[in-house]
């Protein structure tokens, strides 16, 4: 029987919201594409700062200023995942502690942080100017494939041990949630080395594109 965890962490684009990436939403608003950039980062030829730098300075190209509420705006289109709602909110009655850890952009986390009501939560994201403006760096929280690093103080912090909890990521950098004797499940990846590599890592692998699908491997229902 699958124990119920105390802990469970997400990622958040993916796998909270329907939208692979808080970075390419920005790319698609300014009409830029960065996935030269995203090859080199995952392939770890460039830091999360480069990256994030990078990504500015394209957006920066098409149009400076640019404001933080024309960035929040261009989130407005992007929708919560099909069960996400209702499994957080299952999980919090149960007394389950429920964190996000993501490498997504803060603006648009911390949004969804106070929709779904989770206990904590981190990404990555920007700084601004005093007049609202965004700076040229970005602020670098956590390592996308370092999660491990962010979940172990989380758990320290909170007095849970790694066996607790469990995580729930969409790619393979997200492999890194799974701090040593936890357990990890892989949700709806879409990019072919996603697949590939949760098929290699031998988690259990949710395809179906609702959250609600990964109960029965917390132990629910
Ligand atoms: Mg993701």
């Amino acid at each position: 029987m699958t124990t119920v965890p105390k802990v469970v962490v997400f990622d958040c684009d993916g796998v909270l919201v329907d939208s692979v990436s808080s970075w390419k939403t920005l790319h698609d608003y300014f009409g830029t594409d960065n996935s030269h950039n995203l090859k080199r980062f995952i392939e770890g030829e460039i830091s999360d700062t480069e990256f994030m730098r990078l990504d500015i300075r394209m957006w920066k190209e098409i149009q400076d200023p640019i404001y933080r509420d024309e960035l929040f705006r261009s989130y407005s289109g992007v929708k919560v995942m099909p069960g996400a709602k209702e499994l957080v909110t299952e999980l919090k009655a149960a007394g389950i502690f429920v964190a996000i850890v993501s490498a997504g952009v803060d603006l648009f986390v911390s949004s969804i942080a106070s929709m779904l009501k989770v206990d904590d939560w981190i990404a990555n994201g920007f700084e601004f100017n005093e007049d609202d403006t965004l700076s040229d760096e970005g602020i670098c929280r956590l390592h996308a494939s370092k999660k491990n690093l962010i979940i172990t103080k989380i758990l320290e912090m909170h007095g849970f041990e790694a066996v607790d909890c469990v995580s729930v990521g969409d790619s393979e950098m997200d492999l890194s949630m799974q701090v040593a004797g936890s357990r990890f499940i892989g949700f709806n990846p879409t990019r072919e080395s996603s697949k590939s590599a949760f098929a290699a890592a031998g988690i259990p692998v949710v395809t179906e594109k609702n959250l609600l699908s990964i109960k029965p491997y917390l132990g629910l229902e």
